[in-house]
């Protein structure tokens, strides 16, 4: 399982599903990335390989952002509708998960027992309740935050909104993810491997920090708000 975005000015496409097929050797069952252009976010998905991914996604849709993910299903089964991207009820998010959501129902019991689910994954709550909290008037970052701050268990989740389309949010808690420096793109990965094919410059991510991903910044917070300076490490490209 892995996930993988990019943000920059090059089309995003081929540099996503490149970096899924970089990260095959994790494992996984199903495949799908959302793409970000002018009308909105387009997901692609498919149960299967990425071979079968790329059969579906619309090859003349250009966007500058987007995020993947292959999934490793724990909770549902692999199917076409349980797999990565998931979005918000409204449309308005999109996100993937690698890891595993403990407490899932438990937070569907006491927030969204209102809000209807589209599949049996421990993730969507976690789009869902981002939703939830903007619509309740919290602003994005802010409600990612408190998201975060209710979830047991492991994550790397990478996050688009599509009222703010020049960012890719993205966080961690036990599960891997890196975010990769460019000039004028950045991107984000669950292993260096995927995004050699673009950059070897690469920023670590602690748990419990949430990072604001745009084309030409990337700002790292913890989970409170304060901001976190570090440095980039060159990724070895032997790899
Ligand atoms: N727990 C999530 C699911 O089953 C993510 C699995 C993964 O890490 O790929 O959908």
């Amino acid at each position: 399982c892995g996930i993988v975005g990019y943000i920059g000015n090059q089309d995003s496409k081929e540099v996503l599903l490149k970096g899924l097929e970089k990260l095959e050797y994790r494992g996984y069952d199903s495949a799908g990335i959302a793409l970000m252009s002018g009308d909105g976010v387009q997901v692609f998905k498919e149960k299967g390989r990425i071979a079968d991914l790329r059969n579906v996604v619309d090859y003349d849709l250009l966007a500058n952002t987007g995020i993947g993910h292959t999934r490793w299903a724990t909770h549902g089964v692999p199917s076409q509708t349980n797999a990565h991207p998931h979005k918000s009820n409204s449309g308005r998010f999109t996100l993937v998960h690698n890891g595993v959501i403990e407490n899932y129902e438990l937070i569907q019991n006491e927030f969204l027992m209102d809000v209807p689910l589209m599949s049996d994954t421990d993730t969507e709550i976690i789009v869902q309740l981002v939703e939830l909290f903007v619509n309740k008037g919290i602003d994005v970052e802010k409600a990612f935050c408190q998201t975060l701050e209710l979830l047991k268990g492991s994550y790397a989740i990478a996050l688009m909104d599509e009222q703010n389309p020049d960012i890719i949010y993205v966080a961690k808690n036990k599960s891997p993810l890196l975010v990769g420096i460019g000039e004028d793109f950045n991107v984000v990965a669950s292993d260096a491997l995927a995004m050699l094919q673009v950059t070897d410059q690469f920023v670590e991510i602690m748990d419990k920090e949430i990072v604001i991903v745009k084309k030409n910044e990337v700002t790292i917070k913890t989970l409170a708000g304060e901001v976190i300076e570090r440095n980039p490490y060159r990724a070895e490209l032997d790899a």
